[in-house]
């Protein structure tokens, strides 16, 4: 059955095959407690308002003729179905806060409410980028407080705060990269990414106009300096940086990581790491140490920020010495005991920043959540933090490494562990068949397909904030379905899956590129009916 908008009043699957009580549909096309849901426009209507508003007095249009000529259409609900159907809508989410959430590269660790609670404390919730800086010293303090903190764990120079997300942290250092080297007189043309990079590293060097040049990987999964140093040599002259993940997204330290700094620094260039996964070494080891000129910081990740379906993230990005006059503006300074935010070139001649990333400031809601997990971890809680997700990571690789494959066995991992698809070889099932199994399980299936540099990934990262107890949940879990697949006699389980959520399997690639972003209304009945 279709319904006005030409899409399915049931979900794909449930009907009925006159056995199976479990397929069978509903009258109301609600599983239990899983509540189909239409959307605003279908649920509401636009000829009345949710809302009592006086009718305006008499007014002159200043809009120069641009005025709306027809009604704006928008769906209107009382408050009751207003939260039904967006509680409904949230309900179809998995999220940290109802399981396991073990997507690779993401860390999906606990956002404690704390963070919460005093994000929305009114001096931090309820300011106003344009207000007097005198009126938000707190504010500007905090940030500051905030940036030399993250400066310190990573012992860098400075920290530009403003970037939204890790990717356009990557975007700013690679950007103050530039504005050094073309300070310098150079114009080199080129940047050295790892095959095993995230795509929003070659993504950034190929958006500021460098080419890219792929860095491969070793067959035990880490970049080598000889590698390295025999592109620099291929492209004498041209390389403008180096874009190098450490950990790395197989989970593995980078053992020639002070090695490949150092060569890519006598070439001429500079070192940017992605710092996503900092959640490993946090409290252990200083990237600035490691020889590392810019590193951006996810706080809605190894800060434990919430983050997930495109919401505020936090990518401030630290700086050597040598790239921090680079830096763009706003940045706050203390000046005595009064914070500023440095909105203009300094006439001192010392900074040349490169413009600016944002609007303001950067997510000043995150900048709290993240400065209230710090404060309330301390350094030696930050640095368990570190060890616990390591261990948690190593405690689900040694629970399944005797039934699944791990393509690099040599190195220990750091906060996740990769999987590939060898143990599934034969069996008729597919990564995507196992991953989709799990959603059965109730599960989120971890990260999978990535990283590239082996055949179908499946990797997994706990993070800190789970238990033992459920670790081992997740292990018996994920042992079970291995023996499923390989045992051949439980195809069913694989083939179709997931058969207990309410969608099934979606057709990912159409949504992504042929997306249906705008809603037409139905065409009324009676022209329908004619
Ligand atoms: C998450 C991640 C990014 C991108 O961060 P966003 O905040 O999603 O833009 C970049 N690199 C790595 C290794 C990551 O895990």
């Amino acid at each position: 059955m279709l319904n006005k908008q030409g899409r399915p009043t049931r979900p794909a699957g449930t009907e009925s095959d006159g056995e199976n009580r479990q397929t069978r549909p509903t009258f109301t096309g609600n599983r239990a407690l899983q509540l189909e849901e239409p959307l605003i426009f279908e649920v509401g209507r636009t000829d009345i308002t949710g809302v009592d508003l006086a009718e305006p007095d008499e007014f002159a249009s200043r809009l120069g003729g641009h005025g709306r000529t027809a009604p704006i259409g928008l769906p209107a609900l009382s408050e009751p179905e207003a939260m039904r159907h967006y509680v409904r809508l949230s309900q179809k989410n998995y999220a940290i806060d109802m399981g396991l959430y073990p997507l690779g590269s993401c860390t999906m660790k606990h956002n404690p409410r704390l963070n919460e609670q005093v994000a929305r404390l009114p001096g931090f919730a309820d300011i106003h980028p344009l207000q007097p800086q005198s009126t938000v010293q707190g504010a500007l303090a905090l940030i500051h407080e905030l940036g030399h903190w993250l400066v310190t764990i990573t012992g860098m120079h400075s920290v530009a705060m403003s970037p939204k997300a890790g990717a356009h942290g990557e975007l700013c250092g690679m950007m103050a990269i530039k504005a050094a080297l073309s300070a310098a007189g150079k114009t080199p043309k080129k940047v050295l990414v790892p095959v095993s990079a995230h795509g929003t590293n070659p993504a950034t060097a190929a958006l500021l106009g460098y080419s890219v040049v792929d860095v491969p990987a070793r067959a035990d999964g880490t970049v080598a300096v000889d590698d390295v140093k025999k592109l620099i040599a291929e492209h004498e002259g041209d390389i403008a940086a180096i874009m190098l993940t450490n950990p790395n997204t197989c989970g593995l330290f980078e053992p020639q990581i002070s090695e490949i700094a150092e060569a890519v620094h006598e070439a001429g260039g500079y070192f940017y790491c992605d710092g996503a996964n900092l959640n490993a070494i946090m409290g252990k080891t200083r990237p600035g140490d490691l020889g590392v000129d810019a590193m951006h910081i996810n706080l809605h990740k190894t800060f434990s920020t919430p983050h997930g379906g495109g919401g505020p993230g936090a990518g401030p990005v630290v700086l050597s010495e040598a790239l921090a006059p680079f830096a763009p503006l706003p940045f706050v300074e203390k000046d005595g005991e009064t914070y500023r935010l440095v909105e203009h070139e300094h006439d001192d001649g010392g900074s040349h920043p490169f413009g600016r990333m944002t609007a303001f400031h950067g997510q000043m809601g995150m900048f709290v959540r993240a400065f209230a997990w710090m404060l309330s971890h301390g350094s030696d809680g930050m640095r368990q933090a570190s060890e616990d997700a390591v261990l948690n990571a190593n405690y689900i690789r040694a629970g399944l490494a005797d039934l699944m494959s791990l393509p690099f066995p040599d190195h220990p991992s750091m906060h996740e562990v990769l999987f590939d698809d060898t143990f599934l070889k034969d069996t008729g099932v597919s990564t995507l068949d196992f991953a989709k199994a799990m959603i059965d399980e109730g599960y989120h299936p971890m990260t999978m397909y990535f990283p590239l540099v082996v055949h179908g990934a499946m990797l997994i990262e706990p993070t800190e904030s789970e238990s033992r107890a459920s670790l081992d949940l997740f292990i018996a879990t994920m042992r079970d379905l291995v023996m499923a697949a390989k045992s051949g006699d439980q195809s069913d389980r694989f083939t179709g899956a997931p058969h207990f959520a309410p969608r099934k399997r979606l057709d990912e690639t159409l949504a992504a590129r042929s997306p249906v972003l705008k809603w037409t209304p139905p065409e009324p009945y009676e022209e329908a009916a004619e």
